[in-house]
């Protein structure tokens, strides 16, 4: 008993010095990229119980290989504005995984995009997109061009231009991009012309989250919103705790957060708050989707016009006091690092019973810490937010079948898929002695499939 007992110490030390040396040379090889950094530590720090138990994957070098890019593409995007001026923005496309599907992930058209931002999201999206029980890689792009005030023909120059470049880089069995932040359906459906035109055929499975008239899935422009809120039902039924009649905060208006706000209220809980870049809007009556939707979704306008219409509502400057109001469910929708410490210290004061982050990586590490070390119920990115690219994967499918499938299907897949997804991590993290941990469970169930498949595929 007592060699066993000594055998798991020694494992245990192996499985940690492996993890902070793999961890140095991330850090060493990518400087300054603060935001990779912060992934990678996240995911690395919570797969020691797996290297202690299978220390095999250590011997293959399993870390050093998952946090280097296959390929990453860097281009340059000249494009022209109305008053015939030229500007000249960046492209990037991380293609960071392929070992058990194409690449897979989104585009991001934000000024804040850069190398590390990508790189961060497209390593995220390895383990999410495993999770999903989907044959899809990992993969993520974008520009640091802002959207915001630029007409429609700008946009549609922008997108042509991009695609330009992308297209030689992509395909149905190699890189599927999609949506992100600034990316929505309008965008995708000038790329996918642009796409089409280039290549000269029809390769409807190059693009998801296309309009519904050319290939486009039912559900997809819901399903991130959704997943996440089907997820946390989940969580909390599995504590015997009810999302019905409770408060809810979502931060953002974008695509998921409008989406989280419609099914959080057809399941009988209040939003009260939602925000974007410029403030936030409390409505005690509950937020009235159809407003933040028409405002935000067809007339591109800011929240503080939400109570032009709905005077008995208040609007607050500023977006990070939004973690403030006192709720029982918070929903971070907005983006990376928008709850830090003190915002989740906050959250828990005020009574939060259950946080499920529907953007990418919207805590900071310090932030997961207080939530994982109090009772708080929490529901990590890799794990709630997977709906969205669950579905483009079904997108995926229906092309290649050249078929579509009805909004009453779509729907129960994603709802199976992310109660799937709730199963395996709840399940990692008891088997790795970490019980009721989602961080470690989803990062351990998403990374042992591609481990796995990394492995047998030889030194890939
Ligand atoms: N951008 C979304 C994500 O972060 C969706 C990606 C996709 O549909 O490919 O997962």
């Amino acid at each position: 008993m007592k060699t066993i007992e000594k055998m798991e110490q020694t494992h245990l030390q192996e499985a940690q010095a492996y993890v902070q040396q793999a961890y140095e040379a991330v850090q060493k090889r990518n400087p300054n990229h603060v935001e990779f950094q912060q992934a990678v530590k996240e995911v690395f720090d919570s797969l020691v119980p797996v290297f202690a138990k299978h220390p095999h994957y250590m011997k293959q070098a399993i870390l050093e290989r998952l946090s280097e890019p296959e390929r990453l593409i860097s281009f340059r995007v000249p494009w022209v504005d109305d008053e015939g001026n030229i500007h000249v923005n960046r492209g990037f496309r991380v293609q960071f995984n392929s070992a058990i599907g194409p690449y897979k992930g989104g585009l991001r058209f934000h000024p804040s995009v850069n190398e590390s931002i990508i790189k961060f999201l497209g390593f995220e999206q390895i383990f999410k997109n495993s999770l999903t029980g989907q044959p899809i890689g990992g993969g993520k792009g974008g520009s640091d061009f802002d959207p915001k005030g630029k007409s429609d023909s700008e946009i549609m120059r922008f997108c042509q231009s991009f695609m330009s470049e992308l297209s030689q880089h992509i395909g149905p069995d190699l890189d599927v991009p999609a949506g992100d932040i600034g990316v929505g359906a309008r965008e995708v459906g000038y790329m996918f012309g642009q796409y089409k035109k280039m290549r000269g055929g029809y390769e409807a499975g190059v693009l998801t989250g296309k309009g519904l008239e050319y290939g486009g899935s039912l559900v997809r422009k819901e399903a991130t919103g959704y997943g996440v809120v089907y997820f946390v039902d989940e969580m909390m039924k599995d504590k015997g705790l009810s999302l019905q009649g409770s408060t809810v905060v979502v931060s953002g208006s974008g695509n998921v957060s409008i989406y989280a706000i419609e099914k959080v209220t057809e399941l009988g809980g209040k939003v009260v708050a939602c925000s974007d870049s410029g403030g936030y809007v409390y409505d005690s009556k509950g937020i009235n989707v159809d407003t933040v939707k028409r405002l935000k979704e067809v007339e591109q306008k800011r929240m503080s016009e939400y109570v032009q219409e709905h005077p008995h509502a208040e609007y607050y400057e500023g977006c990070s006091n939004i973690w403030s109001i006192p709720c029982d469910i918070a929903l971070p929708c907005a983006t990376q690092n928008e709850i830090d410490e003190y915002s989740a210290n906050l959250l828990i004061s005020n009574g939060v019973k259950a946080v499920g982050e529907g953007a990418n990586m919207p805590s900071t590490l310090e932030a997961i810490d207080v939530f994982l070390e109090s009772n708080v119920l929490f529901a990590p990115a890799k794990a709630a937010n997977a709906g969205g690219v669950a579905v483009s994967a079904l997108e995926m499918a229906q092309n290649s079948q050249r078929l579509s499938w009805t909004f009453e299907e779509v729907d129960a897949k994603l709802k199976a898929i992310m109660k799937n997804i709730y199963q395996d991590s709840i399940s990692a993290s008891e088997d790795y002695g970490t019980s009721g941990n989602l961080v470690v469970g989803a990062n351990i169930a998403g990374f042992k499939k591609v481990a796995d498949a990394m492995i047998a595929q030889g030194l890939i």
